[in-house]
């Protein structure tokens, strides 16, 4: 992937500071600013990255200057809230965008001999000038799971969630594992609980800092609910009208949360 050089005045400037974005509000509409909307404000984009196309348009990614200051109708905002604003596709490039800029900061050096390494012209990867080793960018698959028992939704709170937030469960897959056995794993470790009925959902790029995220869901199979009190400290069944506070609509939990509400409505009788 060649960074292109002649950047136009219609190019998408994904400018980023930590994991939030900047963004462009106008007439009800939150759009990435392009190179015009940047002008006369301190930025050089010589360090910018191409990373993709949209509409035609380059899409480059940088960091916030120290001394970049936006205009008006300029904000930064998480790009995990911009999951819920986006369409997919946007929300997805705006994704490759950070994940990418973070991943090239931090593998400029090749990581068996310690080389300066160099961009590979023809993918997506670093390549050392001195010994030949290519470094990919690091992708960390999770599995996410919505674990159903009759009509009630497993959820937990993790030890990492502000306030009193409940989720379904998530974790890492481990080498030699598929994802399907990290779901048994992750929810036995966590909750204590055997699962069955594995069926894959959707997935979704999460690049917080490097992950994939892909969702499934599953059927209780047995055991009692025990939390493991490190990473999970309460978890528990919750009916579709009796939910705590849960992540919105954006992420793979929320579409899980929302798919559980949809197909495992209360009051039966
Ligand atoms: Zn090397």
């Amino acid at each position: 992937m060649q960074n292109k050089f002649n950047r136009g005045m219609e190019d998408y400037c994904f400018i980023f500071e930590g994991s939030k974005l900047l963004v462009k509000k106008m007439n009800g509409q939150t759009n990435i600013p392009v190179n015009g909307d940047l002008e006369n404000m301190n930025i050089n984009l010589a360090h910018s990255r191409y990373f993709g196309d949209l509409k035609g348009s380059a899409c480059y990614s940088i960091d916030k200057p120290t001394d970049f200051t936006p205009s008006v109708n300029l904000f930064f905002t998480d790009l995990r809230e911009l999951a819920c604003i986006f369409d997919e596709k946007l929300f997805h490039l705006a994704c490759r965008g950070l994940h990418l800029l973070r991943w090239f900061e931090n593998n400029r050096h090749c990581s068996k001999c310690g080389t300066l390494a160099e961009d590979k012209q023809d993918e997506v990867a670093k390549i050392c000038p001195k010994c030949g080793f290519i470094n990919y960018p690091r992708i960390s698959p999770a599995i996410i799971v919505a674990v159903i028992n009759k009509d009630k939704l497993l959820l937990a709170h993790n030890s990492r969630f502000v306030e009193k937030r409940y989720s379904v469960i998530a974790g890492f897959v481990e080498p030699g594992e598929t994802f399907e056995e990290c779901v048994v794993r992750e929810v036995k470790e966590e909750v204590g609980i055997e699962v069955k009925s594995i069926k894959y959902f959707s997935s979704q790029p999460w690049p917080f800092p490097d992950s994939v995220m892909i969702g499934f869901t599953a059927e209780y199979a047995g055991g009692e609910i025990k939390e493991d009190g490190i990473e999970i400290l309460d978890a528990g069944w919750y009916g579709a009208d009796e939910l705590p506070m849960t992540p919105s609509g954006g992420s793979v939990a929320g579409k899980l949360i929302k798919w559980f509400v949809e197909n495992y409505p209360q009051n039966k009788e």
